[in-house]
């Protein structure tokens, strides 16, 4: 099963991402995560990409799409979870022509829908437990609020990410995300024209419900 899930920072996505990775076992390839790897083992890959990461811009495409679809052709047998990519119309173009070019078929295309302020709000409630950073907690999500300023699930001791409070950074990643011109979001409807006549199944979630009622709604349409 070859999956794409598009979200805006702050809709959960990873979350979701993670859990349906889990379930049907597929590899989850996240261009974000690949470029921390080749930054952490100090590859001249890693270096080229460093100064744009560390800027909140997007790496150029003559580096990121040869390293995404080079990733894609080692995928396991069970297939893949692709997240983070593509975020622009030409890395849709690119991905679409490079699966057709290897027979490769898209079973789904999931987007998580979030208004933008909604979005933002919920990154800069984001709070890490000291004990186990998978507890969560957010100051502006009743349902993971923390309890007298501690983690709600073990009692630990909560603290802000910086980047989750850097306003000027966390605009820089929507504009690139809810651009519907050019961006994250072009790419995503990109995708969704093709949906009926490549015959893949295009699934929108409302992204301001519970984690739980998401997973829900997501799992029943993918089985
Ligand atoms: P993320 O972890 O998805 O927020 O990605 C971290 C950073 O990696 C982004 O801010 C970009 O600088 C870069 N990046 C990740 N995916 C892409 C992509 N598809 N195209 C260009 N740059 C990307």
């Amino acid at each position: 099963m070859n999956i794409l899930i598009f979200g805006p920072n702050g809709s959960g996505k990873g979350t979701q991402g993670s859990l349906v990775k889990q379930k049907y076992n597929l590899d989850h390839i996240e261009s974000g995560a690949i470029f921390r790897q080749h930054i952490g083992g100090g590859t001249e890959l890693g270096k080229k990409a460093k100064e744009y990461i560390d800027r909140g811009e997007l790496v150029p495409d003559d580096i990121t799409i040869p390293m995404v679809l080079d990733v894609l052709k080692k995928a396991g047998p069970n297939g893949w979870l692709l997240d983070g990519f593509p975020r622009s119309i030409v890395q849709a173009q690119k991905l679409w022509e490079a699966l057709k070019a290897d027979g490769v078929k898209l079973n789904y295309v999931i987007e998580i829908l979030l208004p933008r302020e909604v979005a933002k709000n919920r990154i800069m409630g984001r709070r890490l437990c000291k004990n186990d950073p998978n507890h969560p907690n957010n100051i502006f999500i009743d349902a993971i609020k923390p309890v007298d300023g501690k983690c709600r699930v073990c009692g630990g001791e909560l603290s802000a990410r910086s980047d989750d409070q850097d306003e000027e950074a966390i605009n820089k990643r929507h504009d690139i995300y809810y651009n519907t011109e050019t961006g994250t979001l072009a790419a995503c409807y990109y995708f969704k024209n093709l949906a009926n006549e490549a015959g893949f199944k295009y699934i929108e979630l409302n992204g301001e419900g519970s984690i739980t009622e998401i997973k829900e709604t997501l799992l029943a349409q993918l089985s």
